[in-house]
């Protein structure tokens, strides 16, 4: 069976693993990204990753067919350059990625926008199996996204695509990280539900998103009250979303759908079943699931996207 090298570069940590075509996960490690170094040093951490991958394999006998890189930011598709990037990661914008993590390996390198790993991923062997087109949106720091055409990612002019967490909701609404003001990202976002939470719940449990639902789940008012408002602003932006590419199903990702599952996914899809036109619910209504890939999303996912390019 042919396999590849994943790597997840995340602001905290970058996972990696050598992954089978089947999305079997031969081996795994994880190390802190420590971007506060700077580019360079954060590049060759991830030349030493792959260098270390390269070296695993010949000692357990796998052949290696790729590598896989899914990164915050917006990356070139064609060149595997890493364009724009926030401050997550600082400086990283230009970094040629693709060629230099190919020249250390001798390997094919394919790099993405981390969502988009976790899109194909999910399309292959996740949530998103069943479905030949749908949406992918992870709520996490910020709101990441991507539409699966096909089982691929729509790219766009240069693979920029889908960054649905930047569509302004809200004209001159809350300061985005993007610098625009009223993006979805703002409200939608795990940031965006500390926030409402901060402002509607003086001395509230809003540090804690899970202590937050645990009151909403035991019925206290002004928990509840908050948690509707956040579903309400997430059901806004994927009712747009719904409108403009009429999917068979949006797989949802991020921290606050893995920790809250049916209770969250629940409401939006009654939010979504009210303000969606019935057309779009035809023949049956757009169904709203939780990723299933967990915390290995992101290195099968670009362990997959290397597989299948
Ligand atoms: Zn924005």
């Amino acid at each position: 069976m042919r396999s590849a090298v994943g790597i997840d570069l995340g602001g905290t940590n970058i996972k990696w693993g050598i992954v089978a075509e089947d999305g079997e996960v031969l081996l795994e490690g994880l190390v802190p990204t420590e971007s506060e170094r700077g580019p360079d040093e954060l590049l060759n951490k991830l030349s030493a990753i792959a260098e270390q991958a390269v070296q695993s394999s010949t000692d357990l006998n796998i052949a290696l067919d790729s590598v896989g890189i899914g990164t915050a930011g917006q990356v070139q598709r064609a060149s595997g350059i890493v364009m724009g990037a926030t401050a997550t990661l600082p400086g990283w914008a230009g970094m040629p990625l693709g060629e230099r993590i190919g020249r250390e390996t001798g390997l094919p390198v394919v790099v993405d926008n981390d969502v988009n790993m976790i899109a194909i991923g999910e399309a292959w062997i996740g949530a998103g199996q069943e479905w030949e087109d749908f949406l992918c949106v992870a709520l996490g720091t910020g709101v990441g996204g991507c539409w699966v055409s096909d089982r691929r990612v729509y790219g766009g002019r240069e693979g920029y695509a889908g960054e649905f967490g930047h569509m302004i909701v809200s004209m001159g609404g809350r300061e985005c990280s993007c610098g625009n003001r009223g993006c979805w990202e703002s409200y939608a976002s795990v940031t965006g539900l500390k926030k409402l939470a901060y402002e509607e719940w003086t001395g509230g449990p809003w540090e804690e998103p899970e202590t937050l639902f645990q009151y909403a789940r035991e019925g206290n008012i002004r928990a509840l009250s908050i948690v509707t408002q956040y579903c309400e602003y997430v059901a806004a932006g994927l009712t747009g979303l719904i409108h403009i590419y009429n999917p068979s199903a949006i797989v949802l990702g991020g921290a606050i759908v893995a920790g809250q599952g049916t209770f969250l996914l629940e409401r939006i899809q009654t939010l979504l079943n009210r303000q969606v036109m019935p057309v779009y619910q035809q023949p049956e209504p757009v169904a709203v699931v939780a990723a299933q890939l967990g915390r290995h999303a992101g290195v099968v996912g670009a362990a997959l996207a290397a597989l299948k390019r």
